[in-house]
């Protein structure tokens, strides 16, 4: 099979695993945004984010020595019956929140994708990069001609939108690459800048200090209080979708399958006020999904925050 028949068949092989739009590119370093990144992190932007590093992120192949392909997967993972906060009195989470973890999901199917490709061309190497691995994912995915990184920063692909998962895996062959995507079509809107509770965006740049999901997933750091009392505002209590609830690319998007993805968990139904967990039922209610990253005392910090009081008090609201 010669380079272009591999890659075809890779793509066709991906998107019967579930992913909606897959795209290649090269895996040269990013030498602009090397810059970018250094200026962000010079800034601290990346305060709460200590394991990332300028210089590896731009370089793909310091995830994997040898590197000369990456294949960029767009698995969607929102579903029109998925509103977060839409049953009354219940807590908002993520909608990349209600199925299984998406490591559990996508990182089984790249690994079987790549044991395949194996077999279609013996002595290939590669790595299965789900989130795990410093890669910019986006700027890959961009490369790829999946589409364009919005004003809030996140891959918007079009008519199709940006709820979904970006999955990597790095190759050792030389395939030939997709088109970039070179055009951005924001233009002149600003919705996602105008409704973000926090002002965390600026066009093109996010501030992950003052971003919702920051500090209600990635860190129990104290968020300073214009952005505890925007989390106790709008009832976000782990991620915010805010930014991409108002994107106009949202309007018709990919939706997943809530048959590959798996079903909500009961987090997202209950009450508020039930949801003052003790450290079991949390482990029982988290398990298998992606917010078992966050720590028991983090989430009960989180319900705190939003319901306004501590948790003996939690436990009297009716
Ligand atoms: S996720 Fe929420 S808090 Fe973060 S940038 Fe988007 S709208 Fe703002
Ligand atoms: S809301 Fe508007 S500005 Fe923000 S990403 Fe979407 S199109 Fe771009």
């Amino acid at each position: 099979m010669d380079d272009l028949a591999f890659k075809d068949w890779l793509r066709a092989e991906a998107l019967g695993l579930g992913f909606a739009r897959v795209g290649f590119t090269s895996c040269e370093p990013f030498a602009t945004e090397q810059e970018h990144l250094r200026a962000w992190f010079a800034a601290g932007r990346g305060a709460h984010l200590p394991y990332l590093e300028a210089t590896e992120l731009a370089d793909p192949q310091r995830v994997m020595a040898g590197a000369q392909t990456a294949l960029v997967g767009f698995f969607p993972y929102a579903r029109p019956d998925a509103i977060p906060g839409s049953t009354p009195g219940s807590l908002k989470l993520s909608r990349y929140l209600w199925g299984t973890d998406y490591h559990i999901l996508l990182k089984p199917r790249l690994q079987k994708l790549l044991a395949k490709a194996q077999e279609q061309r013996p002595g290939v190497r590669g790595r299965v990069c789900v989130d795990t691995a410093p890669l910019m994912e986006r700027r890959l995915a961009v490369r790829a001609g999946l589409g364009w990184q919005g004003k809030h920063t996140l891959l918007i692909m079009g008519k199709e939108g940006s709820w979904g998962f970006l999955a990597v895996l790095l190759l050792d062959a030389a395939l030939p690459p997709d088109a970039p995507f070179t055009a951005e079509h924001c233009g002149s809107c600003t919705a996602c800048i105008d409704a973000c509770p926090s002002q965390a965006i600026s066009p093109f740049q996010l501030d992950p200090n003052r971003c919702l999901t920051t500090y209600t997933i990635e860190t129990e750091a104290e968020p300073p209080p214009e952005v505890a009392a925007a989390i106790t505002q709008s009832g976000w209590a782990a991620g915010c979708d805010i930014c991409q609830e108002v994107c106009p690319w949202n309007a018709k998007p990919i939706f997943g399958d809530a048959g590959l993805w798996g079903h909500p968990n009961r987090l997202h139904r209950e009450l508020a006020s039930s949801l003052w967990l003790n450290p079991s039922q949390w482990r029982s209610r988290t398990r298998r999904t992606a917010l078992r990253r966050v720590r028991h005392r983090h989430w009960r910090r989180n319900v705190e925050l939003i319901l306004g009081c501590k948790g003996d008090e939690i436990a009297k609201i009716p």
